[in-house]
């Protein structure tokens, strides 16, 4: 195809692409599809441009009853309410032999925590996005933001028709919410791996009729899961660590492991060892005794782990996956996507408004970013020494968390052996909680 039929405006289906607007968003995942919501409804011209056409895959089905505050502010809470995702109770973990329990509602949460299948949750929010004004475009892909100039000029491709079409847009901001394709951190060559020790491999796939732990300790039939409210269960294992989320029809199951235990096998050798794991994993040989393995479901994300050191400018912003994503273990990357996205809204309209400012509304948007990201790093893995974690940003952030939502958080921490940073953390934040006293209860065994 000629240079000129690339650079050909598209109008020949759906709507044409703007050549400008006030805030353009790359990535339309929870990140994006927020942050647009939050800037429309202020009444900021927002244009998203996401690369797939949804519903497109995602894993990360567990979400906190903390999320909710996020999907009030959207205005998505009634749609997801009215979507019927699965409610569950809190979570099960056997860690190195001990049995966890946690109850949400125990911490006073009124809100259920849910399971959701993220191909209709993301869709659902980037409608949403769309219906409160953010002009959205579907597959379209970002290739590079020029943000040398007075107006930042963001280059794509349109994939909507039979061919592409290369085309730019200029802008006053550029939120990069593009996920793990991170295309800013990319520009820049801002990001990194977490220290080598901590870097994890994730092997996933899902299973047709699998039983379920339910909040009683009991492992329940799949056709049972609108009577009994699930857990979502965890277990640890020599290698690592397995996650259980029953969906309305699936269920996910998922390894971690160290990057470097399956570096020498390819593709189809890491799918027999994710197959092997869980037939020999203590609990889950039990719950998947009946179930039907989804051939071609099998997915890795290897090394997921990593933080960009450069995450709000001038005229840029990189949220939710795009600025960092820590670990699954405990179901904080979408909460983070909703929190970056939060502030960045607040941020980009300040900086709209008095745009002489824009750069310190910038520097405290990133110390924000980086407060959670620190929260949740404390949280989930073990050492970092000054490894992109700021502790005095974490401990300031930590005496602003709702006691509700902390508290929680160290009942969970006290699953794993990897939180000594967060309990030190919440020790010198000196907010009088300590792990022993907060609500994680021992079980004697899982009824499965
Ligand atoms: C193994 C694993 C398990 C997880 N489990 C959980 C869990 O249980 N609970 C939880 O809360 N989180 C979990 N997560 C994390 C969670 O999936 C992410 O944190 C979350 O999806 C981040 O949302 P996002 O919007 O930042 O990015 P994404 O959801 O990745 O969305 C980014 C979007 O940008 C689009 N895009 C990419 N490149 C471009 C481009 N160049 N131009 C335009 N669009 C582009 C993509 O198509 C995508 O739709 C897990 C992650 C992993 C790796």
């Amino acid at each position: 195809m000629s240079t000129d039929a690339l650079r050909k405006p598209r109008t020949s289906y759906g709507a044409a692409i703007p050549d400008q607007c006030e805030v353009l968003v790359i990535g339309g995942g929870p990140a994006g599809s927020s942050v647009a919501a939050l800037l429309a409804k202020r009444g900021v011209d927002v244009v998203l441009l996401e690369k797939a056409r949804h519903p497109r895959p995602q894993v990360g089905e567990s979400l906190i009853p903390h999320v909710w505050k996020y999907a009030d502010q959207t205005g998505a809470s009634p749609l997801i309410e009215k979507e019927g995702f699965l409610a569950k109770a809190g979570g099960i973990a056997v860690w190195n032999g001990k049995i966890h329990r946690i109850v949400f509602s125990e911490f006073g949460f009124t809100r259920p925590a849910l399971h959701v299948e993220r191909d209709i949750f993301d869709e659902l929010l980037l409608n949403h996005a769309e219906s409160v004004g953010a002009r959205v475009f579907q597959q379209v892909t970002v290739r590079e933001a020029n943000l040398g100039l007075d107006s930042p000029q963001v280059h794509y491709v349109d994939r909507r028709g039979d061919d592409a079409y290369e085309g730019q847009l200029n802008c006053r901001f550029v939120v990069d919410a593009s996920g793990p394709s991170a295309v800013l951190a990319g520009q820049f060559k801002s990001r990194r791996l977490v220290d080598s020790r901590m870097r994890f491999l994730s092997l996933w796939g899902y299973f047709k009729n699998s039983r379920f732990v339910g909040a009683d300790g009991r492992g329940h039939p799949a056709a049972d899961i609108n009577k009994v409210r699930p857990v979502t269960f965890v277990t640890s294992f020599a290698d690592g660590w397995i996650w259980h989320i029953v969906l309305r029809k699936l269920t996910s199951v998922g390894l971690v492991i160290n990057t470097e235990t399956a570096r020498a096998m390819d593709k189809a050798g890491r799918e027999q060892f994710f197959l092997d794991t869980l037939r020999r994993a203590p609990y889950l040989d039990r719950l998947l005794d009946k179930a039907e393995y989804m051939e071609g479901s099998f997915c890795e994300r290897p090394d997921y782990s990593y933080y960009s050191t450069k995450l709000c400018g001038e005229n840029f912003y990189c949220i939710g996956d795009a600025a960092s994503f820590v670990d699954p273990i405990y179901s904080h990357g979408v909460l983070n996507a909703f929190y970056n996205a939060s502030m960045t809204a607040l941020a980009v309209c300040e900086s709209l408004k008095d745009p002489a400012r824009r750069a310190r509304h910038a520097q405290l948007c990133e110390n924000r970013l980086r407060q959670f990201y620190g929260f949740s790093r404390s949280l989930a893995l073990g050492e970092f020494g000054g490894d992109g974690v700021d502790a005095e940003l974490v401990r300031h952030f930590m005496r602003q968390v709702p006691p509700v939502e902390l508290e929680l958080m160290l009942a969970a921490s006290s699953i794993s052996d990897r939180s000594e940073n967060f309990h030190q953390l919440v020790r010198e934040a000196g907010l009088g909680l300590h792990p022993a006293r907060a609500g994680a209860h021992l079980m004697e065994e899982l009824v499965l």
